[in-house]
């Protein structure tokens, strides 16, 4: 006898549900991408108060149909190009339900084997993948700002101050901890240190080049500076696949600077990091193997649904040193296991592998490279498009599948915010979603392709959008172009 509802029941809806996934993702292209909904819509769709007695599965589906599903940002479409797309695929779907089935804890080997040692195997499958060293183990977490955060703190655990014991405050002893990373690296630098208790202000955004890459000499002036003054460098985060232009900083003689200095060095490819499993893009990435510890995030790149983020360290002991404490509760006597609670501040885990494996399974890792590829040729595709138009430039290289660009202007200032309304009226026309960034204080337009629905025909009709509006508004703006 169950107290859950009967099984048959169960499974009439897990049948409907997987024909409502399956019907959402062969017809997500026929919604706009953006919902053409205000604030406050959809909250005005669902009762103030919960229900006191259970309701049909159906009519819960049915309103999931008619409320839900319609009203999301459809990161699904084959026209979102923003940000770095999280990428779903069919089988990601698969292994995300079937977890969801399973709903373990994958905090002890104990608590589920197949969960800790399937993690284990996948992220040293993504590990040859990306040809990195055998002594880069790895496990998942949520995002890449966790796995930061995580790789930072065992940095932090490596200096002779015992932090751990005897934490930061009250201890005049303790010089000032340095992170370095560069002005174009993501903000969950900055968190980690805010979270680490570094300070905000004990981080040296690292000016980058002429290609947004963090410079060398820059960075050896301000740890020198830093020493000269007392202050202890911690950490340099170096990112392989930039936020804004996927650009590659000089990872390589940056290690050589943290092997001379003692630092720890953190590599964050949290995107870029996907497209390693192709012999050519990870031969733009020379020196990743010799980080102290390196994040990719398959829900970012690996067509893995969101949340997928593999964080590799190369001294497992100096990680549970850090953050290994285990209340009696949580016990147990196999020798030899993995207990993933010791390798990061929370306990409980999701069964994450498990979509990973479905995913680099189901497309075998020459799948998974073709797609990258198709992809990074779209971008290029369009990047030559932008190149041979006399009213466009491209704003950055295109290392990858990720194009920064913007329009010839007469004053390049962009008084009158050219780039905002043009990336607007994008937006509105519905196929498409952009995001822009800003380079050197400029608003860039940004497409980013890595979503599996997006086809050349998609960048096309998009690059027709991008020369019409902008037409548009050269119109409306009399001498907007140079
Ligand atoms: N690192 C880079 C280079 C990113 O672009 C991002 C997000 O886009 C992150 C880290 C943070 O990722 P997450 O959302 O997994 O924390």
């Amino acid at each position: 006898m169950s107290r859950d509802l009967p099984t048959g029941e169960v499974r009439r809806a897990l049948h409907r549900s997987a024909d409502l996934i399956a019907d959402y993702l062969e017809n997500v292209g026929d919604y706009p991408v953006l919902p053409r909904i205000a604030p406050g819509d959809v909250a005005r769709e669902l009762p103030a108060a919960p229900p006191d007695q259970g309701e049909p599965l159906d009519q819960i589906l049915d309103d999931y149909r008619r409320v839900i599903e319609p009203n999301v940002t459809h990161w699904n479409h084959p026209g979102f190009l923003a940000y770095f797309g999280i990428t779903g695929s069919g089988p990601g779907i698969i292994g995300e339900a079937l977890a969801a089935g399973l709903n373990v804890n994958a905090m002890l080997w104990r608590s589920s084997p197949a969960a800790t040692e399937l993690e284990e195997r996948c992220c040293d499958w993504l590990r040859q993948m990306m040809d990195l060293p055998a002594d880069f183990k790895g496990h998942i977490n949520d995002t890449a700002s966790t796995s930061t955060l995580v790789a930072l703190a065992a940095a932090r655990h490596r200096l002779p101050i015992d932090v751990r014991q005897q934490g930061l405050s009250g201890r005049p002893e303790v010089p000032p901890l340095v992170l370095y990373t560069s002005d174009q690296a993501h903000s969950s630098v900055d968190k980690a240190a805010i979270v680490l208790g570094l300070g905000h202000a004990n981080v040296r955004r690292i000016a980058s080049d002429e290609a947004f890459r963090m410079s060398l000499p820059a960075l050896e002036a301000v740890i020198a500076e830093d020493r000269a003054a007392g202050r202890l460098p911690m950490a340099v985060v170096a990112t392989a696949g930039t936020t804004s232009t996927t650009s590659i900083d000089p990872v390589e003689p940056i290690a050589d600077l943290c092997a001379r200095e003692g630092i720890w060095l953190h590599v964050d490819a949290a995107y870029a990091g996907s497209a390693a499993i192709c012999p050519e893009y990870r031969a733009l990435m020379p020196g990743i193997e010799r980080a102290d510890s390196l994040v990719v995030n398959p829900h970012k790149w690996l067509f893995t649904p969101v949340d997928c983020s593999v964080l590799y360290v190369r001294d497992v002991a100096l990680l549970k040193a850090a953050f290994s404490l285990i209340p009696e509760y949580l016990r147990t006597d196999e020798a030899g296991v993995t207990n993933l609670m010791d390798l990061g501040f929370q306990l409980g885990r999701r069964f994450r592998s498990l979509k990973l494996w479905m995913v680099i399974r189901a497309f075998g890792v020459e799948g998974l490279r073709d797609r990258i590829r198709e992809q990074c040729a779209l971008g290029r595709e369009l990047a030559d498009w932008i190149e041979a138009d006399p009213h466009f430039e491209l704003a950055a290289p295109v290392p990858f599948s990720t194009v920064c660009f913007q329009a010839r202007l007469a004053d390049p200032a962009d008084p009158g915010r050219f780039h905002d309304r043009l990336n607007a009226r994008i937006n509105a026309a519905g196929p498409f979603f952009v995001s822009p960034t800003a380079l050197r204080g400029r608003t860039t337009l940004r497409v980013t392709i890595g979503n599996l629905r997006t086809g050349r025909e998609h960048i096309e009709a998009l690059w027709k959008t991008i020369t019409e509006e902008a037409e548009v508004l050269r119109r409306e703006d009399g001498e907007g172009y140079s």
